[in-house]
This record gives structure tokens, C-alpha cells and sequence, in this order.
């Protein structure tokens, strides 16, 4: 009976479930032709092995015993590749269970077979076929089904869906096993009728049952028993009232334009479905990925924007300089006593002419005991001294009120002072309540200095507040006055503190070096001296976040790893609880490749959701604790933080990566399940 035309052509053929001594034969060594446009039922009881021919029919298994040949094409010889396009191209399954996808309505189920389409359909093919499913389910007369979930159709409708499905891409043959199985008496005569109608249409149909009254509708019965086949009989159909069947009515078709775009990203839109249908499970799963990614993201984004912070108030407190002293911690076991200082009139200029080149040096020079009578009340103040304009700005001081000390008061001691703002609010609402309430106060109200300096001075400005460091925590409490009035009434012109400012790209280690080898030789080796410099400690506490940035990303890096195994586990969980939508897939024409892409999309989609997520958070925490941060120092913290792009790119990337990482191994495993296995499962 062997014939060239046969659409499909079995010769000794043998199936067996397992490879050792404990293998089963459930087929022995069968033969077997179905010509194009045959109606074949399947009978036998159950267990005889009806379910593994229609697994080797379909191409869901193949067996290395005998040949089985589809148009002609010995399958033995296909990759598993090719194997999913022919199955994909030539065969529409229809099984007992329906197998409709839950979270993807009717139309998106009969549409399935178009995502394992090769070539991959474009937009308007995909409208197209659109449109062809929709006349499908017409025809089948469930069309105003087409945009409801499975779960609110019957068991006839749910089937007259699958067969719509398994009709789409116009296969060669149509394989059902036990059809009407799962259905009522009525649905199930509905579902005959429909594949006598496929079949007077021409169409090869292939039915798998043990129900006689089934088997009678099909125009050739094939009977097995325990895997061998035992009778092949012609037989006449009974004929079914066809005008019964569902009549073709004009479907309802949904706009092709934005559907079928949002399709052809189906992988994408399924993985979203996946996601949002346990919104829970999804959070819970994310957790220590947005956790991760928060912290990476807030860390570096905050631990920049405190370097940037210190290096502010660095450079507003004039930090941008040294100070050399007399070492007075080594100089107490000196035997040659206290250093008197560098003398102010004498040394100065040639020191300053020296370090011309790397710097401007200049005199920290005032009296910390001094008395001063404002409005009959003594009390003791810190006077300062400003040699210039220069020192004025190098110390980061500002006017708020008044006026700068003038030039020629700067060279000829003129009498007048700057005060610092907590000395102008302590010293006068005590004494001068009444005048206050002037805008000008304390402007013009005379200071009478008695100490180093005796002498009344004028005072010509306020000084604004200014943040301290190092040992110059009362800077806003002193009071200023010209140098040169400071040398006017002093006898003993000498200094122990210099300040030196280094030119731009001049090494301040280098150049404080220069300044005590200078005073050593000055001072014939004989005291210690002592440099600071604050740019070395501004570059230790840099160095310090740096390394805290380090640390927490790593610590961030280790919550995303963490995550991320979370991540696989749930992906191991998810394959086995949708074990039978694989199975389905495959069926539908799924290669390998494409389950992997889905479980990865679905994967990473998780990643990215979580790296977002957390990166808003990141974004979020860190611009509450620049507000709250700009509420306490308002000149130098800013309002708004962005984020640092290396904690970004950091954050989502290791995000990204992550989920490549643990999203393969379930998708490698979800894409090597055998198909026969998998829909057989329960
Ligand atoms: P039917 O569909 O006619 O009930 P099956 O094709 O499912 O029969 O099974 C045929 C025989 O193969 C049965 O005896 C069954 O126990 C056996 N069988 C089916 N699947 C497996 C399997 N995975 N491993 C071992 N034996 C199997
Ligand atoms: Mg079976």
C-alpha cells in the first residue's frame, strides 16, 4: 500500500520510553500511510499507545527505529530546528485539555502559532493573519469571544478556540488527540461536525479517541492494541448535518494597526502579563535587586556630592593655603627655648620676595588677650590682623554691611576695624538696645582696644558668617584691623604663625617644605617647625569616601547577586508551574531559541523593572536628603541631586547583567523539556 503521494509515511516503526533494560515498547515496528485529504480516527483502549503515535505524528518525538517521512521528507534527518518549522508550517494540534494560554485572551491564543512563524511575519502579515483568525473564530462562531481571557469561555467554545489556533497557518494536517474528550455530548457532536465540515473542505484530519461514536464520523479507522496496529479499515462516515456547524458570519475585527505592532513584541508583552498577574511574588522577587541597585545608585550619587560639599566649604574657609608654625609639642623639650617669631617689618618682605614665584606669603599676626570697652563694658576680644586685600579674600572673609578697610588705611594704620558677625550680635543688643532698631548699627560705633593694641577704632563693616575649620573655630567672633595699625602700636613686630598661598599647580607639601626649610636655615637649625596643609587632609577624606563608595557598591553588588538568585529560583518555580505552556509552544512550532528568549525576556524584564525601581527610589532618597541637607547649610548643599552616571549605568547595568546571568540556566532547562513530556504532564 505504499504510495509516493502519501502525506505521511510510516515504515517499521518502534517507540520505547526509556533506554536500559527497563525499556517499554509502547510501538512495535508499524507501518503506516495517510494520504492528503484522508479522515482518520485512531481508536484503541487506553494504554495501547495511541498518544505516543500522535507524539511521533506530530514531530513532538522522534524515534530512531523505522522511518517516519512528512511530504516525502525523512524527519530522522532534521535538525530540531527544522524539526519546529515543519511543525510549525504543516501540523495544528488539537489536544483533550485545550491548552489555551490563561493569561492571553482568545484572539491572542489562536494568533500564537505567528510568533514561531519563519521567516518572523512583519506588521502586515501579522494584520493579515489578524484578520484570518478573526474570520476563524467566526467561523467557529466565537468571534465576539475574541478579546475575553479562556477562563470565561465553555469547553466547546474553549475548543472551537484551539481549533481556530490550530487551523491558522492553513496546515497540511490537523492531529487531534481526544477532541471531545474533555466535552458534553452536545459541545462534543459541535466539535465533530466542525472537523467534518475541515474535512469535506479537504482538508487531512488525524483524530485520536476511544469514544465509537467519534470514531464513526472519520472515513478510516486504525485500531491499535498494546503498540501494534491490529485493523486499518475504509469506512463509510457517518455523515453529520453539516448546515448545522456554526455558520460564517461577518467578524468584528479589532483595528489590525496598533494590535498587530504590539504582537510582533509578544515575548515582551507576555513577560509583562507574566509580571503584573502576580504582582507580589514579582515584588518579593525584585527586593533585593531594587535594594541592590538603591544602594549603588545612592551611595555613589550621595558620597560624590560630599566631596563636592566639603570641597565647597574647603574653598569657602580659604583652605587653599598652608600655615607654618613653631612646632610647640617638639620644641618643649628645645633647649634653646621658645622660637620669638619671624620678624614682621624685617623678615617678611624677604621671605615674600623668596616664594615670589610659588606663592604669597604673609603674617597671621594678632593678639587672642585682648581687652575691648564697648559702650563702658569691658570684654575680652580676639583681634585679628589683615595685611592686605589679599589676605582679605584668601581667608574666605566676606562684607555684609559696611565697607572694606580702604588702601591707604591698609598702608598708613588707619584706625578702623571689620568685625565678624558673632561679635557684632553678642557684644551690642546688650548694651545698645535702643539704637538696634538703626539699619546702619553697629556701623560707625567706636571699639577702645586695651591690650596689645591701645587704641579706639572705628567700625567700618560686618563680616559675614563664615564656616571654620582647624584653629580657626572663632573666626567669627574677632575683630579685624589693619596690620599696620596693629605694627603702629606694637614694640615687638614678631610673628610665630605664617600663611602662605601656593600659585595655581604649585605643590603644597612642596612648597610648606620649602617655607620651614627656610625658617630652619633662617633660624640656624635650631627649633622645629610645623606645617599644615589642608589640601592633604581634604585629599585623605576624599580618598576615605572614595573607598566607602567602593565598599557599598560592592555591598550593593553582592544584594543584586543575592537578587539575582532569587531571581533564578522564582524562574525555576515559574518554568515548572507553566511546564504544560512549554509543552504547547513547542507544539505550536517553538525552536529551542525561542523559549530561551522568552524565559530571558521575562527575566530581564524583572531586572530592569527592579533597576528602575530602584534607581527611583536612589533618586528619590538622595534629592530628600539634599533638601534636608540645604535646610541646614544653604550656601554650599544644593537643593536638587542628580544622579551620579556611573552609579546609574553601575546599578541598572550589574541590574541587566544579572538577569542575563540567572535568567539562562532556567531558560536553558525550559527550552531542553521535551515537549511529548511536557504537555503530557499533569
Ligand atoms: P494511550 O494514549 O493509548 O492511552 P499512551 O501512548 O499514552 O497510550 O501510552 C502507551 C504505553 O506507553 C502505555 O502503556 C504507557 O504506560 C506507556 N507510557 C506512556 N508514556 C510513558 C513514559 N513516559 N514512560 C514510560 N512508559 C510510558
Ligand atoms: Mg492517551
Amino acid at each position: 500500500m505504499k504510495d509516493s503521494a502519501s502525506l505521511i509515511d510510516i515504515q517499521e516503526l518502534s517507540y520505547r520510553y526509556g533506554r536500559d533494560a527497563a525499556a517499554f515498547l509502547a510501538l512495535k515496528n508499524i507501518s503506516l500511510q495517510i494520504k492528503q485529504g484522508e479522515f482518520v480516527a485512531i481508536t484503541g483502549a487506553s494504554g495501547s499507545g495511541k498518544s505516543t503515535l500522535m507524539n511521533l505524528l506530530g514531530t513532538l518525538a522522534t524515534s530512531q527505529e523505522g522511518v517516519f517521512a512528512v511530504s516525502g521528507e525523512n524527519t530522522a534527518n532534521l535538525e530540531p530546528d527544522a524539526l519546529a518549522s515543519l511543525r510549525n508550517r504543516t501540523i495544528g494540534f488539537v489536544f483533550q485539555q485545550f491548552h489555551l494560554l490563561p493569561r492571553l485572551t482568545i484572539l491572542e491564543n489562536v494568533m500564537l502559532p505567528l510568533n514561531y512563524m519563519q521567516p518572523r511575519p512583519t506588521a502586515t502579515v501579522r494584520a493579515e493573519y489578524q484578520k484570518r483568525a478573526m474570520e476563524l473564530l467566526g467561523r467557529l462562531g466565537i468571534q465576539d469571544q475574541a478579546l475575553k481571557l479562556p477562563t470565561s469561555l465553555s469547553g466547546g467554545q474553549k475548543q472551537r478556540a484551539a481549533i481556530a489556533r490550530a487551523l491558522l497557518l492553513n496546515p497540511a494536517v490537523l492531529l487531534a488527540d481526544e477532541p471531545t474528550g474533555a466535552l458534553d455530548s452536545h459541545s462534543s457532536t459541535e466539535v465533530m461536525k466542525i472537523f467534518a465540515q475541515l474535512h469535506a473542505e479537504g482538508r487531512t484530519v488525524i483524530l485520536i479517541t476511544h469514544d465509537p461514536e467519534v470514531t464513526r464520523v472519520a472515513k478510516r479507522r486504525i485500531e491499535l492494541k498494546d503498540g501494534v496496529i491490529v485493523g486499518d479499515f475504509e469506512q463509510p462516515g457517518i455523515p453529520l448535518d453539516t448546515d448545522a456547524a456554526p455558520k460564517p458570519s461577518t467578524p468584528d475585527v479589532p483595528r489590525p494597526g496598533w494590535f498587530s505592532q504590539w504582537q510582533s513584541l509578544a515575548p515582551l508583552r507576555q513577560a509583562w502579563q507574566a509580571l503584573v498577574s502576580s504582582k507580589l511574588r514579582s515584588a518579593l522577587t525584585c527586593l533585593g535587586l531594587i535594594i541592590g541597585v538603591t544602594s549603588i545608585t545612592t551611595m555613589l550619587t550621595l558620597g560624590t556630592a560630599a566631596q563636592d560639599v566639603i570641597l565647597k566649604i574647603f574653598d569657602r574657609v580659604g583652605a587653599d593655603r598652608i600655615y607654618i608654625g613653631l612646632d610647640y609639642q617638639a620644641s618643649r623639650t628645645n633647649t634653646n627655648g621658645y622660637w620669638q617669631g619671624v620678624h614682621v617689618d624685617q623678615d617678611l618682605p624677604s621671605l615674600q620676595a623668596t616664594f615670589a614665584d610659588y606663592g604669597r606669603v604673609s603674617m597671621l599676626w594678632g593678639d587672642f588677650n585682648q581687652n575691648a570697652v564697648v559702650g563702658g563694658v569691658s570684654t575680652e576680644v580676639k583681634l585679628d590682623s589683615l595685611g592686605s586685600l589679599h589676605d582679605f579674600v584668601d581667608q574666605g572673609l566676606k562684607i555684609t554691611k559696611g565697607r572694606m578697610i580702604a588702601p591707604h588705611e591698609f598702608d598708613k594704620a588707619g584706625a578702623v576695624a571689620l568685625v565678624g558677625s558673632d561679635f557684632a550680635e553678642s557684644m551690642f543688643p546688650k548694651h545698645y538696645a535702643g539704637r538696634y532698631t538703626n539699619p546702619e548699627f553697629p556701623l560707625g560705633e567706636i571699639i577702645s582696644l586695651r591690650g596689645r593694641l591701645q587704641t579706639a577704632v572705628t567700625i567700618v563693616g560686618v563680616l559675614g558668617k563664615r564656616d571654620t575649620t582647624f584653629s580657626e573655630k572663632d573666626i567669627n567672633a574677632r575683630i579685624f584691623v589693619p596690620l599696620s595699625l596693629l605694627m603702629h602700636y606694637t614694640t615687638d613686630k614678631r610673628s610665630t604663625w605664617i600663611s602662605v598661598v601656593p600659585k595655581p599647580g604649585v605643590s603644597h607639601r612642596w612648597l610648606a617644605d620649602s617655607v620651614v626649610h627656610y625658617l630652619r636655615l633662617k633660624t640656624a637649625m635650631k627649633y622645629p617647625f610645623r606645617a599644615e596643609v589642608p589640601e592633604e587632609f581634604i585629599g585623605q577624606i576624599m580618598l576615605f569616601i572614595t573607598i566607602f563608595q567602593a565598599l557599598t557598591t560592592l555591598i550593593g553588588g553582592l544584594c543584586i547577586l543575592v537578587g539575582g538568585i532569587g531571581i533564578m529560583n522564582i524562574m525555576l518555580v515559574t518554568i515548572a508551574e507553566r511546564i504544560k505552556e512549554i509543552g504547547l509552544r513547542k507544539a505550536l512550532g517553538a525552536t529551542g531559541r525561542d523559549i530561551v528568549w522568552q524565559f530571558l525576556v521575562e527575566c530581564m524584564l524583572l531586572c530592569v523593572v527592579s533597576g528602575v525601581v530602584g534607581t527611583v527610589i536612589g533618586a528619590v532618597f538622595c534629592n530628600v536628603v539634599a533638601l534636608v541637607g540645604h535646610a541646614a547649610l544653604p550656601e554650599v548643599i544644593p537643593r536638587q541631586l542628580l544622579l551620579n552616571p556611573l552609579g546609574l549605568i553601575l546599578g541598572l547595568g550589574t541590574a541587566v547583567v544579572c538577569g542575563m546571568t540567572f535568567g539562562m540556566m532556567p531558560a536553558l532547562r525550559a527550552s531542553k523539556l521535551d515537549p511529548s513530556e511536557a504537555l503530557r504532564s499533569e
